[in-house]
């Protein structure tokens, strides 16, 4: 007998009809003798729709209100797939965060957890209970309710496969694993068998949302075993592993691509390292984190700075950044909203250094013109305009042999 924690992302808790399929998924593996702790997030579409009641009375997303609304969603789908798995003749429960409890630092909107509490779930499963926890919630000590940062559920899946010792934690999604590439725009990406926490991090937090980046930092941190694969259909998924096999030959693993991040131009900033340091601190302090950074040479004392910032921090950041502005820390304020990152991710990266080469180039014959670059051991980003995002996939894709696999089963919804 093993023990697993399930994830059920939103399209697949979607309406009651996958609901029903999912508990059906859970049956299955309950009476395979394995004990199970189900972890939901709000049916596909919800937490958007939240987002935009809340955002309609207060634009700024960082308040505790904001997380009691958007964790809403959760709370009914943990309700409905318990009564679907009753219904079933399973006996199951459910949880909300602050019932288990899943206890969070107190940053609204992108808290993390502290601790969990297992007694509550351990004595559920050893009388036979399936507990279904609300996915992306948390509590801090103030009782407030929290939540974990879109897609946050992949991390309260992790995070409890780490603390109740789970053999391991399953990511049930749309696609049947993890893909070189978004299976959704690239139409030869490849289902990989494995792919390391390393890779996988980069992937996610370079925007291949089919994890949430944060979950595979502490897979990894708490050596929890990771697996993605469909709860639409049978098929075998990805795991997430220490090691891959043959790196040499597979030295790129996958390609992501990020469009929700926008560049800003700072034109004529004095080179002066402690004004440099005001530009960073200020967005620092309103939590506001920088990308892809790269400053021009200097010429009369004067450089521009590049930068790129999410779109979601866009409405906090300009006006600091105007207030800056009027401080005479620079001249002019550029916004380019039309861009998108692409990063090139594997662990092969490290002892090739045809890599660069290979991608310049290849952009460069099809006129996609590069505008900001970024390197890090494991990957390479570029920043381009959002209309060549379907082509550099599809033509880096080709250039660095990525293609090929079992391609019609990938997609569902
Ligand atoms: P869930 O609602 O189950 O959490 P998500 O929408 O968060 O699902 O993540 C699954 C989606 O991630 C897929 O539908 C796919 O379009 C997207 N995706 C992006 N990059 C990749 C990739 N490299 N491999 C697989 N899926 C990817
Ligand atoms: N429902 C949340 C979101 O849409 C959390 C999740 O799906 O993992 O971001
Ligand atoms: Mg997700």
């Amino acid at each position: 007998m093993a023990r697993y924690v399930l994830k059920f992302g939103g399209t697949s808790v979607a309406n009651v009809t996958r609901l029903h399929h999912v508990a059906n998924l859970v049956k299955e593996q309950a009476e395979a003798g394995h004990e199970l702790v189900v972890v939901v997030s709000a049916m596909a579409g919800i937490t958007n729709e939240l987002v935009g009641y809340a955002q309609s009375l207060c634009p700024d997303k960082l308040t505790p209100e904001h997380d009691v609304v958007l964790s809403s969603g959760e709370q009914v789908t943990s309700g409905l797939l318990a009564l679907a798995l009753t219904r079933l003749g399973l006996i199951s429960r459910s949880y909300l965060a602050w019932q288990v409890p899943i206890v969070t630092d107190d940053n609204p909107s992108q808290a993390r957890i502290l601790k969990i509490e297992t007694e509550q779930l351990e004595r559920c499963l050893k009388q036979g209970i399936i507990p279904v926890v609300a996915g992306f919630q948390g509590i801090n000590d103030q009782l407030r309710l929290t939540t974990l940062g879109r897609g946050g559920s992949d991390t309260t899946a992790v995070a409890l496969a780490a603390a109740l010792k789970a053999d391991r934690c399953d990511i049930y999604t749309d696609v049947d694993g993890v893909y070189t590439a978004d299976p959704r725009l690239v139409a030869n990406a490849r289902k990989l068998g494995q792919i390391t926490y390393a890779e996988m991090f980069e992937m996610a937090a370079q925007g291949a949302k089919v994890l949430q980046a944060r979950s595979v930092e502490l897979a990894l941190k708490h050596r929890v075993k990771l697996r993605v694969l469909s709860s639409f259909f049978k098929a075998s998924g990805t795991d997430i592993v220490e090691e891959r096999k043959f790196v040499e030959s597979t030295q790129i693993s996958g390609i992501a691509h990020n469009p929700h991040e926008v560049l800003i131009t700072l034109k004529g900033v004095p080179h002066q390292i402690d004004l440099m340091a005001q530009i960073f601190n200020r967005l620092a302090q309103h939590r506001i984190s920088v990308d892809m950074l790269v400053q021009t040479h200097a010429v009369n004392g004067k450089v521009d700075l590049n930068f790129t910032l999410p779109q979601a921090d866009l409405e906090r950041a300009q006006p600091l950044l105007e207030q800056l502005q009027k401080e005479l820390i620079f001249s002019n304020l550029d916004i380019d909203q039309d861009v998108v990152k692409i990063s090139v991710v594997g662990i092969g990266m490290r002892s090739n250094l045809e890599i660069g080469r290979n991608l310049f180039n290849t952009l460069a014959s099809h006129q996609i013109s590069v505008r900001l670059l970024t390197t890090s051991e494991i990957k390479m980003s570029v920043l381009i305009t959002k209309q060549q995002t379907a082509l550099a996939l599809n033509v880096l894709h080709e250039v660095f042999n990525l293609e090929g696999g079992d391609k019609e089963c990938a997609l569902s919804a």
